[in-house]
């Protein structure tokens, strides 16, 4: 498949529910209200509607949500993706978790292909995970870990960049992922939804947030590449490869191989735009079949970049969805 810039898209998000057991302060409102369960396309739909989009050339699959392992029965929709992994119709599926469930999944992620994922923690330090978490226990998130890790799987760890937060925790949260054999992804926060926060007092770019990285190791650029838009450094002698998501300072559109299908049936274009294609209604009305005209009118909707800066600024209208709708 191809947008209307050329660009190739092979790689689909799938936000499995917008439900979480976590409410980190960056994404949600601490009263945070969920979609009706009523709207949200069954586990047999997501499950039908992703494997289309792999007939129509997407080889990448990330589940994400929300939670995506809070919703009930997650293990037969990974156990039907992963088997496209077995047959080589997909080349990745992956995850994206707060991985407090991880413990309990960990076999069956191996079991089922699945053969890294992104575990996003903020800090190792157990108060302030509890604060900007507001409530989770980081000894939960780090045992998962140990487990998925123990079963093979690599991971990467996400941590998003928050001004007067956790830079502090830069420095150990480094060393733990070098000990441990982990990647390490930093993220700027962006503009999504109303969380009670002051948005532009939350951002740092990746650049000052990493400053005492840089001061205290050697920083190499490399060449390596993920499906995603993080580009990569070498962090020496650590042996840490480091990489960096630059929504705002450092835009990386030009690349984006990226649709992504909310809980409700929705192909969003983009994170930072609200058009979109509903599929739930046409897929319940005329079958499966009908996603195939729906995802060729949904190509032509891809901007050609988001517009973040000017949302964090006021300059553009705010976008009210929240991360966990389209998932990261
Ligand atoms: N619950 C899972 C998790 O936290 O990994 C998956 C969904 S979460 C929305 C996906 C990623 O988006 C996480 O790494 C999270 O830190 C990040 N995220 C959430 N809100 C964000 C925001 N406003 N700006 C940047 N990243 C955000
Ligand atoms: Fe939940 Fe992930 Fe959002 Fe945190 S970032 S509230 S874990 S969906």
């Amino acid at each position: 498949m191809q947008d209307g810039f050329g660009r190739k898209i092979d790689y689909l998000r799938i936000s499995v529910t917008d439900r979480c057991n976590f409410r980190c302060q960056y994404c949600m409102s601490e009263k945070m209200t969920f979609m009706p369960k009523s709207e949200l396309l069954t586990l047999e739909e997501i499950t039908l509607i992703a494997e289309r989009f792999v007939t129509h050339g997407i080889r990448k699959i990330r589940l994400t949500g929300g939670e995506p392992l809070v919703r009930r029965d997650m293990k037969d929709v990974i156990q039907r993706l992963g088997r496209k992994v077995e047959t080589g119709e997909l080349e990745e599926l992956t995850l994206t978790t707060n991985g407090s469930l991880l413990e309990e999944y960990a076999d069956h992620l191996a079991q089922h292909n699945i053969r890294r994922i992104n575990v996003s923690m903020d800090t190792t330090d157990p108060t302030r995970f509890s604060e900007i978490t507001r409530g989770a226990d980081v000894h939960k998130v780090l045992a998962g870990i140990a487990a998925v890790k123990s079963v093979g799987i690599d991971v990467k760890i996400n941590m998003v960049a928050l001004r007067s937060f956790n830079q502090d925790d830069l420095l150990p949260m480094a060393e733990y992922c070098a000990e441990q054999g982990h990647d390490l992804t930093i993220i700027e926060t962006m503009p999504l939804g109303d969380t009670g926060a002051d948005r532009k007092l939350e951002h740092v770019s990746v650049e000052e947030f990493i400053a005492p990285l840089q001061s205290q190791y050697e920083l190499t650029p490399i060449a390596h590449r993920s499906a995603g838009p993080a580009r990569y450094e070498m962090v020496e002698p650590l042996g840490l490869r480091l990489g960096l998501i630059t929504p705002l300072s450092q835009n990386f559109c030009d690349g984006c191989n990226r649709l992504r299908l909310t809980t409700d049936g929705k192909i969003f274009m983009c994170l930072g735009h609200n058009a979109h294609v509903d599929l739930r209604a046409a897929v319940r009305k005329d079958g499966i079949s009908a996603v195939d005209q729906l995802l060729r009118q949904a190509l032509k909707l891809k901007p050609l970049r988001h517009d973040f800066n000017a949302q964090l600024n006021g300059s553009a209208e705010k976008l009210e969805r929240h991360m966990n709708v389209t998932g990261g």
